[in-house]
């Protein structure tokens, strides 16, 4: 039987929104194809194989855990992360996690709080907390994708001039709530402020994470058996039809 491993990063600290159903969806994706997901949970002090985590997940957080998370990450943990990454590991971070993979995250007292530097982006607190739903078309697996989900985040994130966006916000504030930007892809690792959970209602995600891990391991390309996904497309679809009734649109892009 096929094996994966994924490491959840600091599950006791940065567990915003329902993020851990996030990793309920990769396991029972994976079941349903044969594959067994084995979970490493890793908090303060742990250590990561990077030879070994084939996918990694890393959740939301308020501000004074990302800075104990921070200062983890400086003890070796972090460039364990960053070994993975460049090896090709799948990682899925999402708001608090996906600032402390950017270069830092300057918060609303001041407070330099240090990244990885994995993304080329950084964040500063801005002045209003950007809250509500969201809409992206995401390129991620070639044709364009629907993302949809919830974001709550004051932090702004900016992404370097190389750096490619996970997507472009078509309901919604996205990074920074200015340049239409919505989270990054760096290789097999996305960044992303959608909380909600994202990956039950966004199947395509969940499968490109899943199959780059298997690429990753196996060494070869993986077509994923397709699984009977309707209930999950008519979240999506229910959901975006709801926001685009209610939500904030673009204007610069519709
Ligand atoms: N503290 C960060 C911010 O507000 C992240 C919050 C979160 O993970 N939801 O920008």
């Amino acid at each position: 039987m096929m094996r994966l491993r994924l490491v959840h990063l600091y599950p006791d600290l940065m567990n915003l929104y329902g993020d851990r159903g996030n990793i309920i969806t990769l396991e029972r994706r994976c079941a349903w194809r044969g594959i067994e997901l084995a979970i490493q949970e890793l908090t303060l002090g742990g250590r990561l194989d990077p030879s070994q985590a084939d996918l990694i997940f890393f959740g939301g957080g308020q501000d004074s855990e990302q800075a104990a998370v921070s200062r983890d990450l400086a003890h070796g943990v972090g460039e364990e992360i960053e070994a993975a990454v460049e090896d090709g590991a799948a990682l899925l971070s999402v708001c608090g996690g996906y600032q402390l993979l950017g270069q830092c995250f300057r918060t609303r007292d001041g407070e330099e709080i240090p990244g990885l530097g994995v993304f080329d982006a950084y964040t500063v607190a801005g002045p209003k907390r950007m809250v509500g739903d969201v809409i992206v078309e995401s390129p991620i697996c070639g044709e364009p994708l629907r993302l949809v989900g919830f974001e709550n985040h004051s932090g702004q994130t900016f992404l370097g001039p190389g750096a490619q966006p996970l997507g472009r916000v078509l309901v919604g504030n996205g990074n920074n709530g200015a340049d239409g930007t919505e989270g990054i892809r760096y290789r097999n690792a996305v960044g992303t402020y959608l909380h909600g959970p994202l990956l039950p209602k966004n199947p395509g995600l969940a499968d490109w994470l899943i199959a780059a891990a298997l690429r990753r391991k196996t060494g070869a390309a993986t077509t994923l058996q397709p699984l009977d996904d309707r209930l999950e497309q008519q979240a999506n679809s229910a959901v975006a039809t709801r926001i685009g009734k209610t939500g904030t649109r673009r204007s610069s892009i519709h």
